[in-house]
């Protein structure tokens, strides 16, 4: 995959703010401070595309990202929309306020029309959270194909690394081999994200 550009498009907190037109559009969840702005300019090759931040839970909106690539050298740029969306499980803030981040989630999550995938991050060193699985589950229940990245793997021995994915995997009913290991920080797992990203967006 050669990523040609990618760039900020806009946020959105409410449906009449979703960008419009026919571009395929993956979604990336995940809870707050799991690596998910890190993936995203690995993913993109853009360092400071999404905002890597040491206060987490700063982000409430809907951010959308418009990405050119071509799945070989020589095919065609295609387009890919990618949104982050505000990660969950962050403490320091009011149920009501809670309570409306998930509607805006849910609601995008049900009813955007180009969404063909999201991604579900986790950590790769501990157990999913209830919200990992309330996430996963909610995903399932609204028909999407999910597709689980599990992060920080540099931060295991590489001695372990592979039964730790296997535990996200049973954990989270997938099968052997679904999950896409991947590391911010040693550069790895972005190819293979990417391979299933590219054939999802062309379906
Ligand atoms: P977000 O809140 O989910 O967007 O998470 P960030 O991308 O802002 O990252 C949260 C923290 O985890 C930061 O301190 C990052 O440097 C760190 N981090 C992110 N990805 C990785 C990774 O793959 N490996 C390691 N070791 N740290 C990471």
């Amino acid at each position: 995959i050669q990523v040609v550009s990618a760039e900020f498009h806009k946020t959105a907190t409410r449906p009449d703010e979703w960008p419009r037109g026919p571009v395929p559009e993956v979604a990336f969840v995940g809870r707050s401070n799991v690596g998910k702005s890190s993936m995203l300019n690995a993913l993109t090759r853009r360092k400071g595309l999404a905002r890597v931040s040491a206060t987490p839970g700063r982000t409430r909106a809907l951010q959308f990202f418009d990405v050119s690539f071509r799945p070989t050298p020589a095919a065609r740029p295609r387009p890919l929309r990618l949104c982050d969306l505000p990660g969950y499980g962050y403490a320091k803030v009011s149920k009501a306020e809670r309570d409306r981040w998930a509607a805006m989630i849910e609601d995008y999550l049900r009813e955007r029309d180009v969404l063909r995938a999201v991604v579900l991050i986790v950590d790769a060193r501990h157990p999913p959270t209830e919200g990992d699985e309330d996430a996963a589950a909610f995903l399932q229940s609204a028909g999407r194909r999910l597709v689980v990245a599990a992060t920080k793997m540099d931060k295991l021995p590489k001695a372990r690394r592979a039964a730790a994915l296997q535990a996200v995997e049973r954990s989270l009913g997938l099968g052997r081999g679904e999950a896409v290991p991947f590391s911010a920080i040693e550069g790895t797992g972005s190819d293979a994200l990417w391979a299933r990203l590219a054939a999802l967006a062309a379906e």
